[in-house]
């Protein structure tokens, strides 16, 4: 059906090629362009051992309009994946506006130097690509993504109008380390390390860090620590569905991770500020995320599941209603289809299914979206259809 460029060779950009692959009929020309062309001819190898398939690769500065634009023209694809980091999101989106490209990502912007990420930045750019008769896609891969799309489900299918939405994300594997992050360490410390922030009765309450707490129980996982931090999902969910009258996000840390990151925090080394090192600026988060393990390689030895979720207490037919919707992954199963862990699976796919949404036409048109003002259904068909099954229950007791 088209063409496809995905920019960023991480464990996300392994995954989003190997499926973008694995959707030949979709997806007929594929590159994939990265800062480091290593990395992609290495992905590409792969992909090429897995599926037959070869996709092109290119070396690209994505920071650089000029250089994406220039690579952009050459290729003219129909759409571009980013899957590089949350840094480059307006210079693709200012290269897409200038080359006629449609836009699809999986995490809002945050600027370099303040750990603040929130979708203002990219909502301004709705009328230029209204106008250019562009689409773009933010926030498609798990979540947010899936947790977005899911909430777009339930309040489609099961609800009346939906009151309560807590979002449940658990990571029960386990990769062997000591300390590692299981995607960009500087943007999952920066991510975990925030004030922890929920809306509630129209407005946010904001927390100190991980100060609120509760042992959740998961599907074939049982109870874990769970904690409310904030996540990006949360600011358009609240504006898509103004029924909401709470909306929070949990994330489940081990007491060896949040020693680590206290520890990390307390020593100065999550800092995002430049310091002078050995006559040298450096940014000491960045030199961290060089001596931790690589999230793309800790996939070999990955154990159990990630579950994520959505638990909504609402009302259907003048009655309440709770409802759970979830995914499980296994760390394994992630590995040997593709070569990464479960969290660059989780990301990845949902990625590909929201370019092969778009390239089937059934979710394009022009402007700047988030993944839950789409048609989820067809979404939902393909999450079962592409390795990431989801499950429902109801009338379940929801732990809150
Ligand atoms: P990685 O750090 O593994 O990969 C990022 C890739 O982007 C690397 O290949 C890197 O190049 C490349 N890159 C960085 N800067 C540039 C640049 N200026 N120009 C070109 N390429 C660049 O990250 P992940 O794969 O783990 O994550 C990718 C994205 O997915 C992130 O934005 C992350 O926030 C998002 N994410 C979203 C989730 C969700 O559920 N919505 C969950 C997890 C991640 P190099 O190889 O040279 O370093």
């Amino acid at each position: 059906m088209g063409k496809v460029m995905i920019i960023g060779a991480g464990g996300v950009g392994t995954v989003v090629a190997n499926k973008v692959a694995q959707n030949r009929d979709v997806f007929t020309d594929i590159m994939l362009a990265s800062r480091t062309k290593s990395k992609c001819d290495a992905i590409a190898e792969d992909v090429k051992q897995r599926t037959g398939v070869m996709i092109q690769t290119a070396k690209v500065d994505a920071d650089n309009v000029a250089e994406l634009v220039r690579l952009l023209n050459d290729f003219k694809p129909e759409l571009v994946i980013n899957v590089a980091l949350p840094y480059q999101d307006l210079t693709i989106m200012d290269a897409c506006l200038e080359c006629g490209v449609n836009y699809l990502d999986t995490a809002n912007y945050e600027p370099k130097d303040e750990a603040k990420y929130a979708y203002k930045w990219q909502w301004d750019y709705r009328e230029r690509f209204e106008k250019a008769g562009l689409t773009a896609i933010l926030g498609c891969g798990f979540d947010p993504g899936v947790t977005s799309i899911f909430t777009a489900y339930a309040a489609r299918h099961h609800f009346d109008e939906m009151h309560y939405l807590d979002i449940v994300d658990c990571n029960a594997g386990d990769h062997g380390k000591a300390f590692a992050t299981n995607f960009n360490p500087e943007i999952n410390i920066r991510e975990v390390t925030q004030k922890g922030k929920y809306w509630e009765n129209g407005e946010w309450v904001e927390t100190e860090p991980h100060e609120i707490h509760k042992p959740l129980t998961y599907p074939d996982i049982g109870p874990k620590e769970s904690y409310v931090i904030f996540h990006e999902e949360l600011e358009s969910l609240v504006k898509n569905f103004p029924t909401l009258k709470r909306a929070r996000f949990w994330m489940t840390f081990g007491q060896e991770y949040l020693t680590h990151l206290r520890v990390i925090q307390n020593i100065g080394m999550a800092r995002i500020d430049e310091v002078e090192y050995n006559g040298q600026k450096i940014v000491p988060i960045q030199f961290l995320k060089a001596v931790l393990p690589d999230p793309g390689e800790l996939g070999e030895n990955y154990t159990g599941q990630t579950s994520i979720g959505c638990r909504i207490r609402g009302i259907k037919d003048g009655k309440e209603q709770t409802y759970y919707i979830y995914n499980n992954c296994s760390h394994q199963e992630a590995y040997k289809e593709t070569g990464a862990q479960g969290v660059s699976y989780t990301t990845g796919v949902p990625a590909t299914i929201g370019a092969i949404m778009f390239m089937k036409g059934l979710w394009n048109k022009p402007g700047v979206f988030n993944v839950e003002e789409f048609d989820p259904d067809p979404f939902m068909e393909q999450l079962n259809q592409q390795g990431l099954p989801w499950h429902e229950l109801f009338d379940v007791d929801l732990e809150f």
